[in-house]
């Protein structure tokens, strides 16, 4: 495995409306049995890595761990594993944690710096939930950019109730002029058990391809492509960590909730702090090889990379030709471009991926 994902679980207090991550509220105890787990786990699991590419500190909120147990989880991650010299490092950080001293301590470790904004406008952040103010969310910015980052990524969150088209315009190009060279561009999904599923808020979906045309149109205005269904960057800032993974690359997830992959088996750690902690088993998804080669193909076409015959033998164990029915009748429809032997979605695929992914795994040969 060339790439590390770390889930940081802790939330500095009460969960945003929309939020179905693990979270639990950060506590000192809490955070240093995390730290000690952690360490134990790299310890326990660094040889299933080579050579790493990426990493990604995601969360939960990385940047509510306390400036200590950071300067603590990334000496170890240093002494532990052999980083390539361009390996990419992102951290997701929510902006009312950031301070000085943080961003020092990330920019010596990380390159890439991912900030959870969701909405420029304050109502809109009310809606969901979400704790920053203006003030903090402008600070963030200066302060990543004063520590150095110039990868800087912004979550944003559309076809809210109560968000206008041009409010979420608006935010696209204030990102932008904040420093963004990376913007992650999310429908709100009104996930089950989240709190705003126990209110009688919907979303619309005439709302969200309006955004999506919206997003489109915006986002080319100030230099940047959809790379990914819900990803636009400018040219050389997507995030390769995350492209990768899209693209079956494997990955070893270390913390409570965290996925890895090895080429095969997925697995799940416990999404229970003190079961984790306790060392619980993860849970297996084990499936047959040409399911697990349909749903590699199928995530593949989130982006806009192209699939060729090699790279999906290399990655899925299995020849694309299997899915040479299901390929061209995709390509008949406009959703795939489609040679025979290399594959990438059009625009139309990217916004209908959710059909185009039914389609590769009801199309796929049958387990031998
Ligand atoms: S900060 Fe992120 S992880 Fe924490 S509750 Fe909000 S959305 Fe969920």
């Amino acid at each position: 495995m060339e790439r590390l994902y770390i889930h940081a679980p802790f939330c500095l207090s009460g969960k945003c409306g929309y939020c179905a991550f693990y979270s639990i509220p950060w506590e000192r105890e809490a955070e240093l049995e995390w730290i000690a787990k952690i360490a134990e786990d790299i310890d326990r699991k660094r040889q299933l890595c080579g050579k790493l590419r990426s990493v990604y500190l995601g969360g939960g909120t990385p940047t509510a761990l306390s400036a200590g147990c950071l300067e603590r989880l990334f000496t170890h991650i240093r002494k532990s594993f052999n980083l390539s010299s361009g390996c990419e490092i992102s951290i997701e950080c929510n902006p009312e944690t950031l301070n000085a001293e943080k961003a020092g301590i990330l920019a010596n470790f990380a390159n890439r710096l991912s900030l959870g904004v969701q909405s420029f406008e304050k109502d809109v952040r009310m809606t969901l939930g979400r704790r920053a103010s203006d003030e903090e969310i402008a600070r963030a910015f200066e302060l990543a950019r004063g520590a150095g980052f110039e990868n800087i990524s912004c979550d944003l969150i559309n076809s809210i109730p109560g968000q206008s088209l041009d409010g979420h315009v608006a935010d696209i190009g204030k990102a932008v002029r904040a420093g963004a060279k990376h913007i992650s561009s999310y429908s709100l999904t009104i996930e089950e058990g989240t709190r705003l599923a126990q209110t009688a808020m919907t979303t619309d979906e005439e709302d969200e391809l309006m955004m999506w045309n919206a997003d489109d149109k915006a986002m080319s205005g100030h230099g940047f492509s959809r790379y990914e269904v819900s990803n636009f960057a400018k040219k050389g800032f997507e995030c390769v960590h995350n492209l990768e993974i899209w693209f079956g690359d494997r990955y070893l997830g270390l913390g409570p909730a965290a996925c890895s992959f090895d080429g095969e088996k997925r697995w799940t750690e416990p999404a229970n702090f003190a079961g984790w902690l306790r060392g619980a088993e993860p849970e297996y998804d084990i499936i047959p090889r040409e399911k697990r080669a349909a749903e590699i193909l199928a995530f593949g076409f989130r982006t806009t990379m192209a699939w060729t015959r090699e790279k999906f033998e290399e990655r899925s164990g299995l020849d694309m030709k299997g899915w040479d029915d299901v390929l061209s009748s995709l390509a008949e429809d406009g959703l795939i471009a489609y040679d025979g032997s290399s594959a990438s979605s059009t625009p139309r695929g990217l916004l209908m991926w959710n059909s185009l992914a039914e389609r590769i795994i009801e199309g796929s040969p049958r387990d031998g």
